[in-house]
């Protein structure tokens, strides 16, 4: 993050965080890239041990109640290990969002406050095999009968399929309601959740990304989140953790830090490669994306933690954060391998896997095909809601009224048939 933004306290979290993501073994990231490991379970117990995880949440639950700016320092910390890595300390920070702001005292005592303490672990099933962008075209189904829901379809590249104690489910529980037809579960393992297919990925392994099936499931009725038909404002409120985590980039930074010293070190034409600019305007992009990231997602994180503006705005802002962050960490990470030559594309540097791990970003968490959506639906709400503020420099052209009514929006004159 850049430094004008830091006080102490959050300089002394940082240096916590990287204490942290220093001890964690070098083999298990490589174990975990390797598929040698279902899920690591030791990362998320130390984190929990070391009173890392879910640092927004409440003391009484086990965080620090944090905001944002802190999470989101702590997140860019935890991506030097990895988008997995990153992923899953996230995972805490988003299904604890749904229990901490919805859940009852009771979900709060058995499932959010293991969570924080790094003894269970959770899962988020939103995407299903029929789709993920159309989040409200869900077709899982939770039919209620005596204190029981029943829920039966499937849920696909869950994170933590394998490894996850429970999983916090959306569920049709009202067909035909549009927007109020989704309800929210926590699911535990043990209710009988099948895990039918684990999934090969090209990066952001070892996290047991699997398909769970769910064949007339019993969920008591207690583990409802947030109300029956209530499932689409967890899961808006689940979108901000989901997103802005996104602006946590500091991952990106270390792997164009390598770059960077690289390009000081290796000779080509008889002098170092930073002497040319097609190497060194490449890293100054870099660098300037990367400090242009990290002040729009400092400037969102405290929009959300003081609460400014409509939701709306806040969601237009969130998705503006996962889009360019995203963005800008795939390209960063490719030019670095670009700067490297051939030795970047190879297994000497951690840049190739970084650069598979980085592909997965534009695509979960809501596409940014998806975030420019609700980019662009947001703010043509917002602009034509407000009309002109200050100066209307539309006006501020040589034409008169008459001449502009015809020119600027031109109507046809309707055909006579
Ligand atoms: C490794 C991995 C881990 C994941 N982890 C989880 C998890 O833990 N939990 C979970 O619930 N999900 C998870 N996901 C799912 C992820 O969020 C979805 O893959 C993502 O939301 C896209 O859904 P989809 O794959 O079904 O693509 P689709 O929704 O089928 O979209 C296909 C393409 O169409 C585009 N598209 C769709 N609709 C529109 C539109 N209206 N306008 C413009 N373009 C559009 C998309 O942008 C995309 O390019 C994970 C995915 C992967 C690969």
């Amino acid at each position: 993050m850049l430094e004008v933004f830091f006080t102490p306290e959050q300089r002394r979290l940082k240096q916590e965080v990287q204490d942290f993501v220093k001890s964690i073994p070098r083999q298990l990231i490589l174990d975990m890239d390797a598929d040698k490991i279902k899920f690591p379970y030791e990362f998320v117990r130390e984190a929990g041990k070391r009173g890392l995880l879910g640092l927004r949440f409440p003391p009484k639950y086990g965080g620090r109640g944090l905001g944002w700016v802190e999470e989101l320092i702590a997140v860019g910390e935890v991506s030097k290990l990895g988008v997995p890595f990153a992923c899953l300390y996230s995972m805490v920070s988003i299904v604890g969002e749904a229990l901490n702001v919805f859940g009852t005292e009771e979900q709060k005592e058995k499932y959010l406050k293991p969570i924080i303490a790094g003894t269970k672990w959770a899962g988020e099933a939103l995407t299903e095999p029929r789709g993920g962008s159309d989040f409200f075209g869900a077709t899982t189904v939770a039919r209620k009968r005596g204190s029981n829901y029943y829920l039966t379809g499937q849920k696909r590249f869950v994170v933590g399929a394998e490894g996850a104690d429970f999983f916090l489910v959306f569920a049709v529980t009202n067909p035909g309601g549009g927007r109020d037809a989704i309800s929210a579960f926590i699911v535990e393992r043990d209710f009988g959740v099948e895990v039918r297919h684990v999934y090969g990925l090209m990066g952001c392994r070892g996290t047991g990304t699997g398909r769970l099936v769910f064949r007339e499931t019993p969920v008591p009725e207690e583990n409802l989140v947030g109300g029956e038909h209530q499932g689409a404002k967890v899961f808006y409120k689940l979108m901000v953790p989901e997103r802005l985590v996104s602006g946590g980039i500091d991952g990106s930074r270390a792997i164009l830090e390598i770059a960077a010293r690289y390009a000081d070190k290796r000779q080509a034409f008889g002098q170092t490669i930073r002497n040319f600019e097609g190497v060194s305007f490449k890293i100054a992009d870099c660098i300037t994306k990367l400090d242009a990231v990290d002040a729009l997602a400092y400037a969102v994180a405290r929009t959300i933690d003081e609460n400014v503006g409509t939701p709306g705005y806040q969601r237009r802002l969130v998705s503006e954060v996962k889009k360019l962050a995203t963005q800008v960490q795939w390209e960063v990470v490719n030019d670095a391998m670009q700067v490297l030559g051939g030795i970047g594309y190879t297994n000497v540097y951690p840049v190739e896997r970084a650069l598979r791990e980085a592909r997965l970003a534009m695509i979960w968490t809501g596409t940014n095909e998806i975030m420019n959506l609700i980019i662009q639906h947001e703010y043509y709400k917002e602009i034509l809601a407000k009309g002109v503020e200050g100066r209307d420099i539309e006006a501020d052209v040589a034409l008169s009224e008459d001449q502009l009514a015809e020119e600027r929006v031109y109507q046809p004159e309707p055909i006579e048939p």
